[in-house]
């Protein structure tokens, strides 16, 4: 496997049989920088621990507080470390987190073990109604990072929790449910101790025994999964000694039927699957890029994604849009295709870390996924965002104008009462009123709340759903370069708790329960009554938008021009939240490209558009490049969060690629290159060609009504004379 690059070599840990193909490919020039992948992680980890002795200070980038326990191997936990680490976190936090029955045992009869976290234990032991999350790592063994990402989420949110009943890890705890299988492959991992117990075991898969040799025995168990097992032999394979051997059946292994009990158990509204290495995090599906998800779906699934990776600048998309091919048997597919789970692959880690990073890197990788599992928590139940704001008919002076502001409740379970939002400018020099336009409108108004500012009311929000506030006639003084605003949702009408929980059930029953409405299937998927969150589970309630004074910001600003990444729940409108955006980084900002030649960079995957203009019907357009090892998408539309349905794809490897699709002149069409695979300038061609069959030009009505009548007439002819 081969990911990162830079502008002349990219680094890959191979398998021999890999290595020794990719020597005899034509045109590679590969360089064998360590023979032996395990030595290599071992020196490296001994290395680092003698000049981090030396130091005596925290890692790089790792948060204030407690610091991450270190282990003996190679500066990871072992299984035994592990769980005594997960024994110290229970004891210190006995009322939030506890064990749960294991799940059975591994192949070699090792207990599988899962833990729950949530205040109010009782909740734990059944499906309850708190929105849940299931969290796995070390599902492939020589991926020991993905444990220390785990241990580092759940010791920040328990000690957060209990530090500060004010915090949004208290909030959470209190309204949702951890589900957490630390060591899902625990006999590889025992492997990788016992044989290289310094660090830098490269066995991948289970125990059981399917080579003949040990060093290539088990399987794959993110190759067990149930959703199109064995739909093809690509990414997965029905070799004992394959490092992809994906079993004899869907969940032949004990444990991935583990996860599989769990997940039936208690319901979770999501899971998230960490994995090392690649720095992205994928979602479903993987077995094939033509496997279709809702437009509303993906739009989710698309979203959710860049909220996930808002704080760590990793890629995210498809399965195949990131790693760069397909796969089977997987977890992510299995969560949501069979399941209706959404289900989240993050990949920790870059190629220099590549399955045992150096000890100095332990801390800061597993600091990088904490803000995404956490967002992924606040999302399973329901959570109110900001979602857009636009600034419009700013005075001369740029000093006043029209401001809209609209929120989403960006999560999985419905907000089913009435709530207010009121709004409040925080200085002096900015002043907020009922806009006229918004008075005249009618129903939803403002009016002025002593000590809260102007509030209206929000009406209920289904998951996913938006609402636009009536306008307000905002107004500001130009010596400041930002003017911000509060936001503060009002807590629901009181009422006991049964009641509300009663209603809320009822209102989720007629609303299409915890998922978004297309997902129609879910309410009878989840089953049992006791899966439905409870109505009054927000996790975030008061939010901060920045609003820029530039003059551009009232001019041309909407909710392209909104950041959200920095601190949570402050969101920013400037024109240079748009401008910084790399051109080319989104296919909201793509480059341009044309009929004939063109040329991507290498240095970034980069989004391109284009306009076809040849053949208004029967035209077939054709993306080649002409380099080697590139991978190419084509896709109809392009939304507010991402590239909607894939047309084309391809992934080539050792030769050029080229997809083709059916298209029209006019239209504009979405290309995405991605340059792990091949760094270095590289072109590309785009052309357009008849399909063979019935075809309309596009060169104008005139010559259409030329050329057709001419051409039917002298067929008209020919079939005279032969008749
Ligand atoms: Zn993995």
């Amino acid at each position: 496997m081969l990911r990162e690059a830079n502008a002349s070599h990219v680094e890959l840990t191979l398998a021999a049989a890999e290595w020794q193909r990719l020597q005899e490919a034509a045109g590679a020039r590969a360089t064998l920088l360590a023979r032996d992948a395990t030595a290599h992680y071992a020196r490296r980890a001994a290395a680092a621990g003698r000049a981090l002795a030396e130091q005596r200070r925290p890692g790089v980038g790792e948060a204030p507080g407690r610091r991450l326990a270190s282990g003996s191997m190679g500066g990871f936990l072992t299984l035994s470390e592990a769980y005594a680490e997960l024994e110290r976190l229970r004891s210190e936090h006995p009322t939030l987190l506890t064990e749960l029955p294991t799940q059975g045992k591994s192949r070699q009869g090792r207990p599988l073990r899962v833990w729950c976290a949530t205040a109010g234990l009782g909740e734990c032991t059944r499906a309850s109604a708190r929105p849940a999350v299931l969290y796995t790592s070390l599902v492939h063994a020589r991926e020991p990072q993905t444990l220390m990402c785990l241990l580092r989420f759940l010791q920040v949110t328990l000690d957060s929790a209990a530090r500060d009943a004010d915090s949004q890890a208290a909030r959470l705890v209190q309204s949702r449910k951890l589900l957490l299988v630390p060591v899902a492959n625990p006999d590889g991992y025992e492997w990788n101790r016992a044989h290289s117990p310094r660090g830098g075991g490269m066995r991948r898969k289970n125990g059981l025994k399917t080579c003949g040799r040990e060093s290539g025995d088990g399987v794959d168990l993110n190759r067990n999964f149930g959703h199109k097992w064995a739909h093809d032999s690509i990414g997965s394979s029905g070799s004992g000694c394959s490092e992809e051997y994906r079993g004899t059946a869907a969940f032949s292994e004990p444990e991935t039927q583990a996860i599989r009990a769990l997940v039936k158990e208690h319901r979770p509204a999501a899971t998230l699957h960490w994995h090392g290495w690649g720095e992205d995090l994928a979602f479903p599906f993987s077995y094939d890029w033509r496997a279709k998800l809702s437009v509303a779906d993906l739009s989710a699934y698309q979203e959710f994604a860049l909220e996930m990776t808002a704080r760590n600048g990793y890629a995210s998309g498809r399965a195949w849009e990131v790693v760069g091919y397909t796969t089977n048997g997987e977890a992510d597919d299995w969560g949501w295709g069979d399941e209706g789970v959404y289900s989240f692959t993050l990949e920790v880690g870059n190629s220099r870390d590549g399955f045992w990073p150096a000890p100095s890197r332990i801390a800061p990788i597993a600091e990088q996924s904490v803000y995404a599992a956490t967002y992924l928590l606040a999302a399973a139940g329901a959570q109110l965002q900001v979602h857009g704001v636009s600034l419009s008919g700013a005075s001369s002076g740029g000093s006043s104008g029209s401001l809209v502001l609209s929120l989403q409740n960006n999560g999985l379970a419905h907000i089913l009462t009435h709530r207010s939002v009121c709004v409040r400018a925080d200085e002096a020099s900015t002043s907020l009123a009922a806009s006229p336009a918004s008075e005249a409108g009618g129903a939803a108004r403002w009016s002025h709340q002593d000590g809260r500012g102007l509030c209206t009311p929000l009406p209920p929000l289904k998951a996913r759903a938006s609402h636009s506030l009536p306008p307000l006639a905002a107004s500001w003084s130009r010596a400041e370069r930002f003017f911000s605003l509060s936001l503060l949702v009002g807590e629901p009408r009181r009422r006991s708790l049964e009641a509300s929980e009663l209603e809320g059930r009822r209102e989720a029953a007629q609303e299409g329960g915890l998922a978004p409405a297309s997902r129609s299937r879910s309410l009878g998927q989840l089953g049992h009554p006791a899966a439905l969150p409870a109505a009054a589970e927000l996790a975030v309630t008061a939010m901060k938008v920045r609003v820029s004074t530039d003059d551009r910001t009232a001019t041309t600003c909407n909710e392209e021009c909104l950041c959200s990444v920095g601190e949570a729940a402050v969101y920013t409108l400037a024109a240079e939240c748009r401008d910084k955006t790399r051109r080319g980084a989104t296919c909201r900002a793509p480059l341009r490209a044309s009929t004939g030649t063109n040329y991507a960079s290498g240095k970034a995957d980069e989004f391109f558009v284009w306009q076809p203009g040849a053949y208004r019907e029967g035209g077939v357009c054709r993306v080649s490049s002409t380099t080697r090892d590139t991978l190419i998408a084509v896709y109809a539309t392009c939304s507010r969060v991402g590239a909607q349905e894939p047309l084309g794809f391809s992934n080539s490897e050792g030769h050029t690629a080229t997809v083709d699709f059916p298209c029209v002149a006019g239209r504009e069409y979405h290309l995405f290159w991605n340059a792990e695979y091949m760094p270095g300038r590289h072109a590309f061609t785009l052309s357009e060609r008849c399909d063979g069959g019935r075809c309309l030009r596009a060169t104008g009505r005139r010559s259409l009504s030329i050329v057709a009548p001419r051409w039917v007439r002298f067929r008209d002819r020919k079939k005279k004379q032969r008749a």
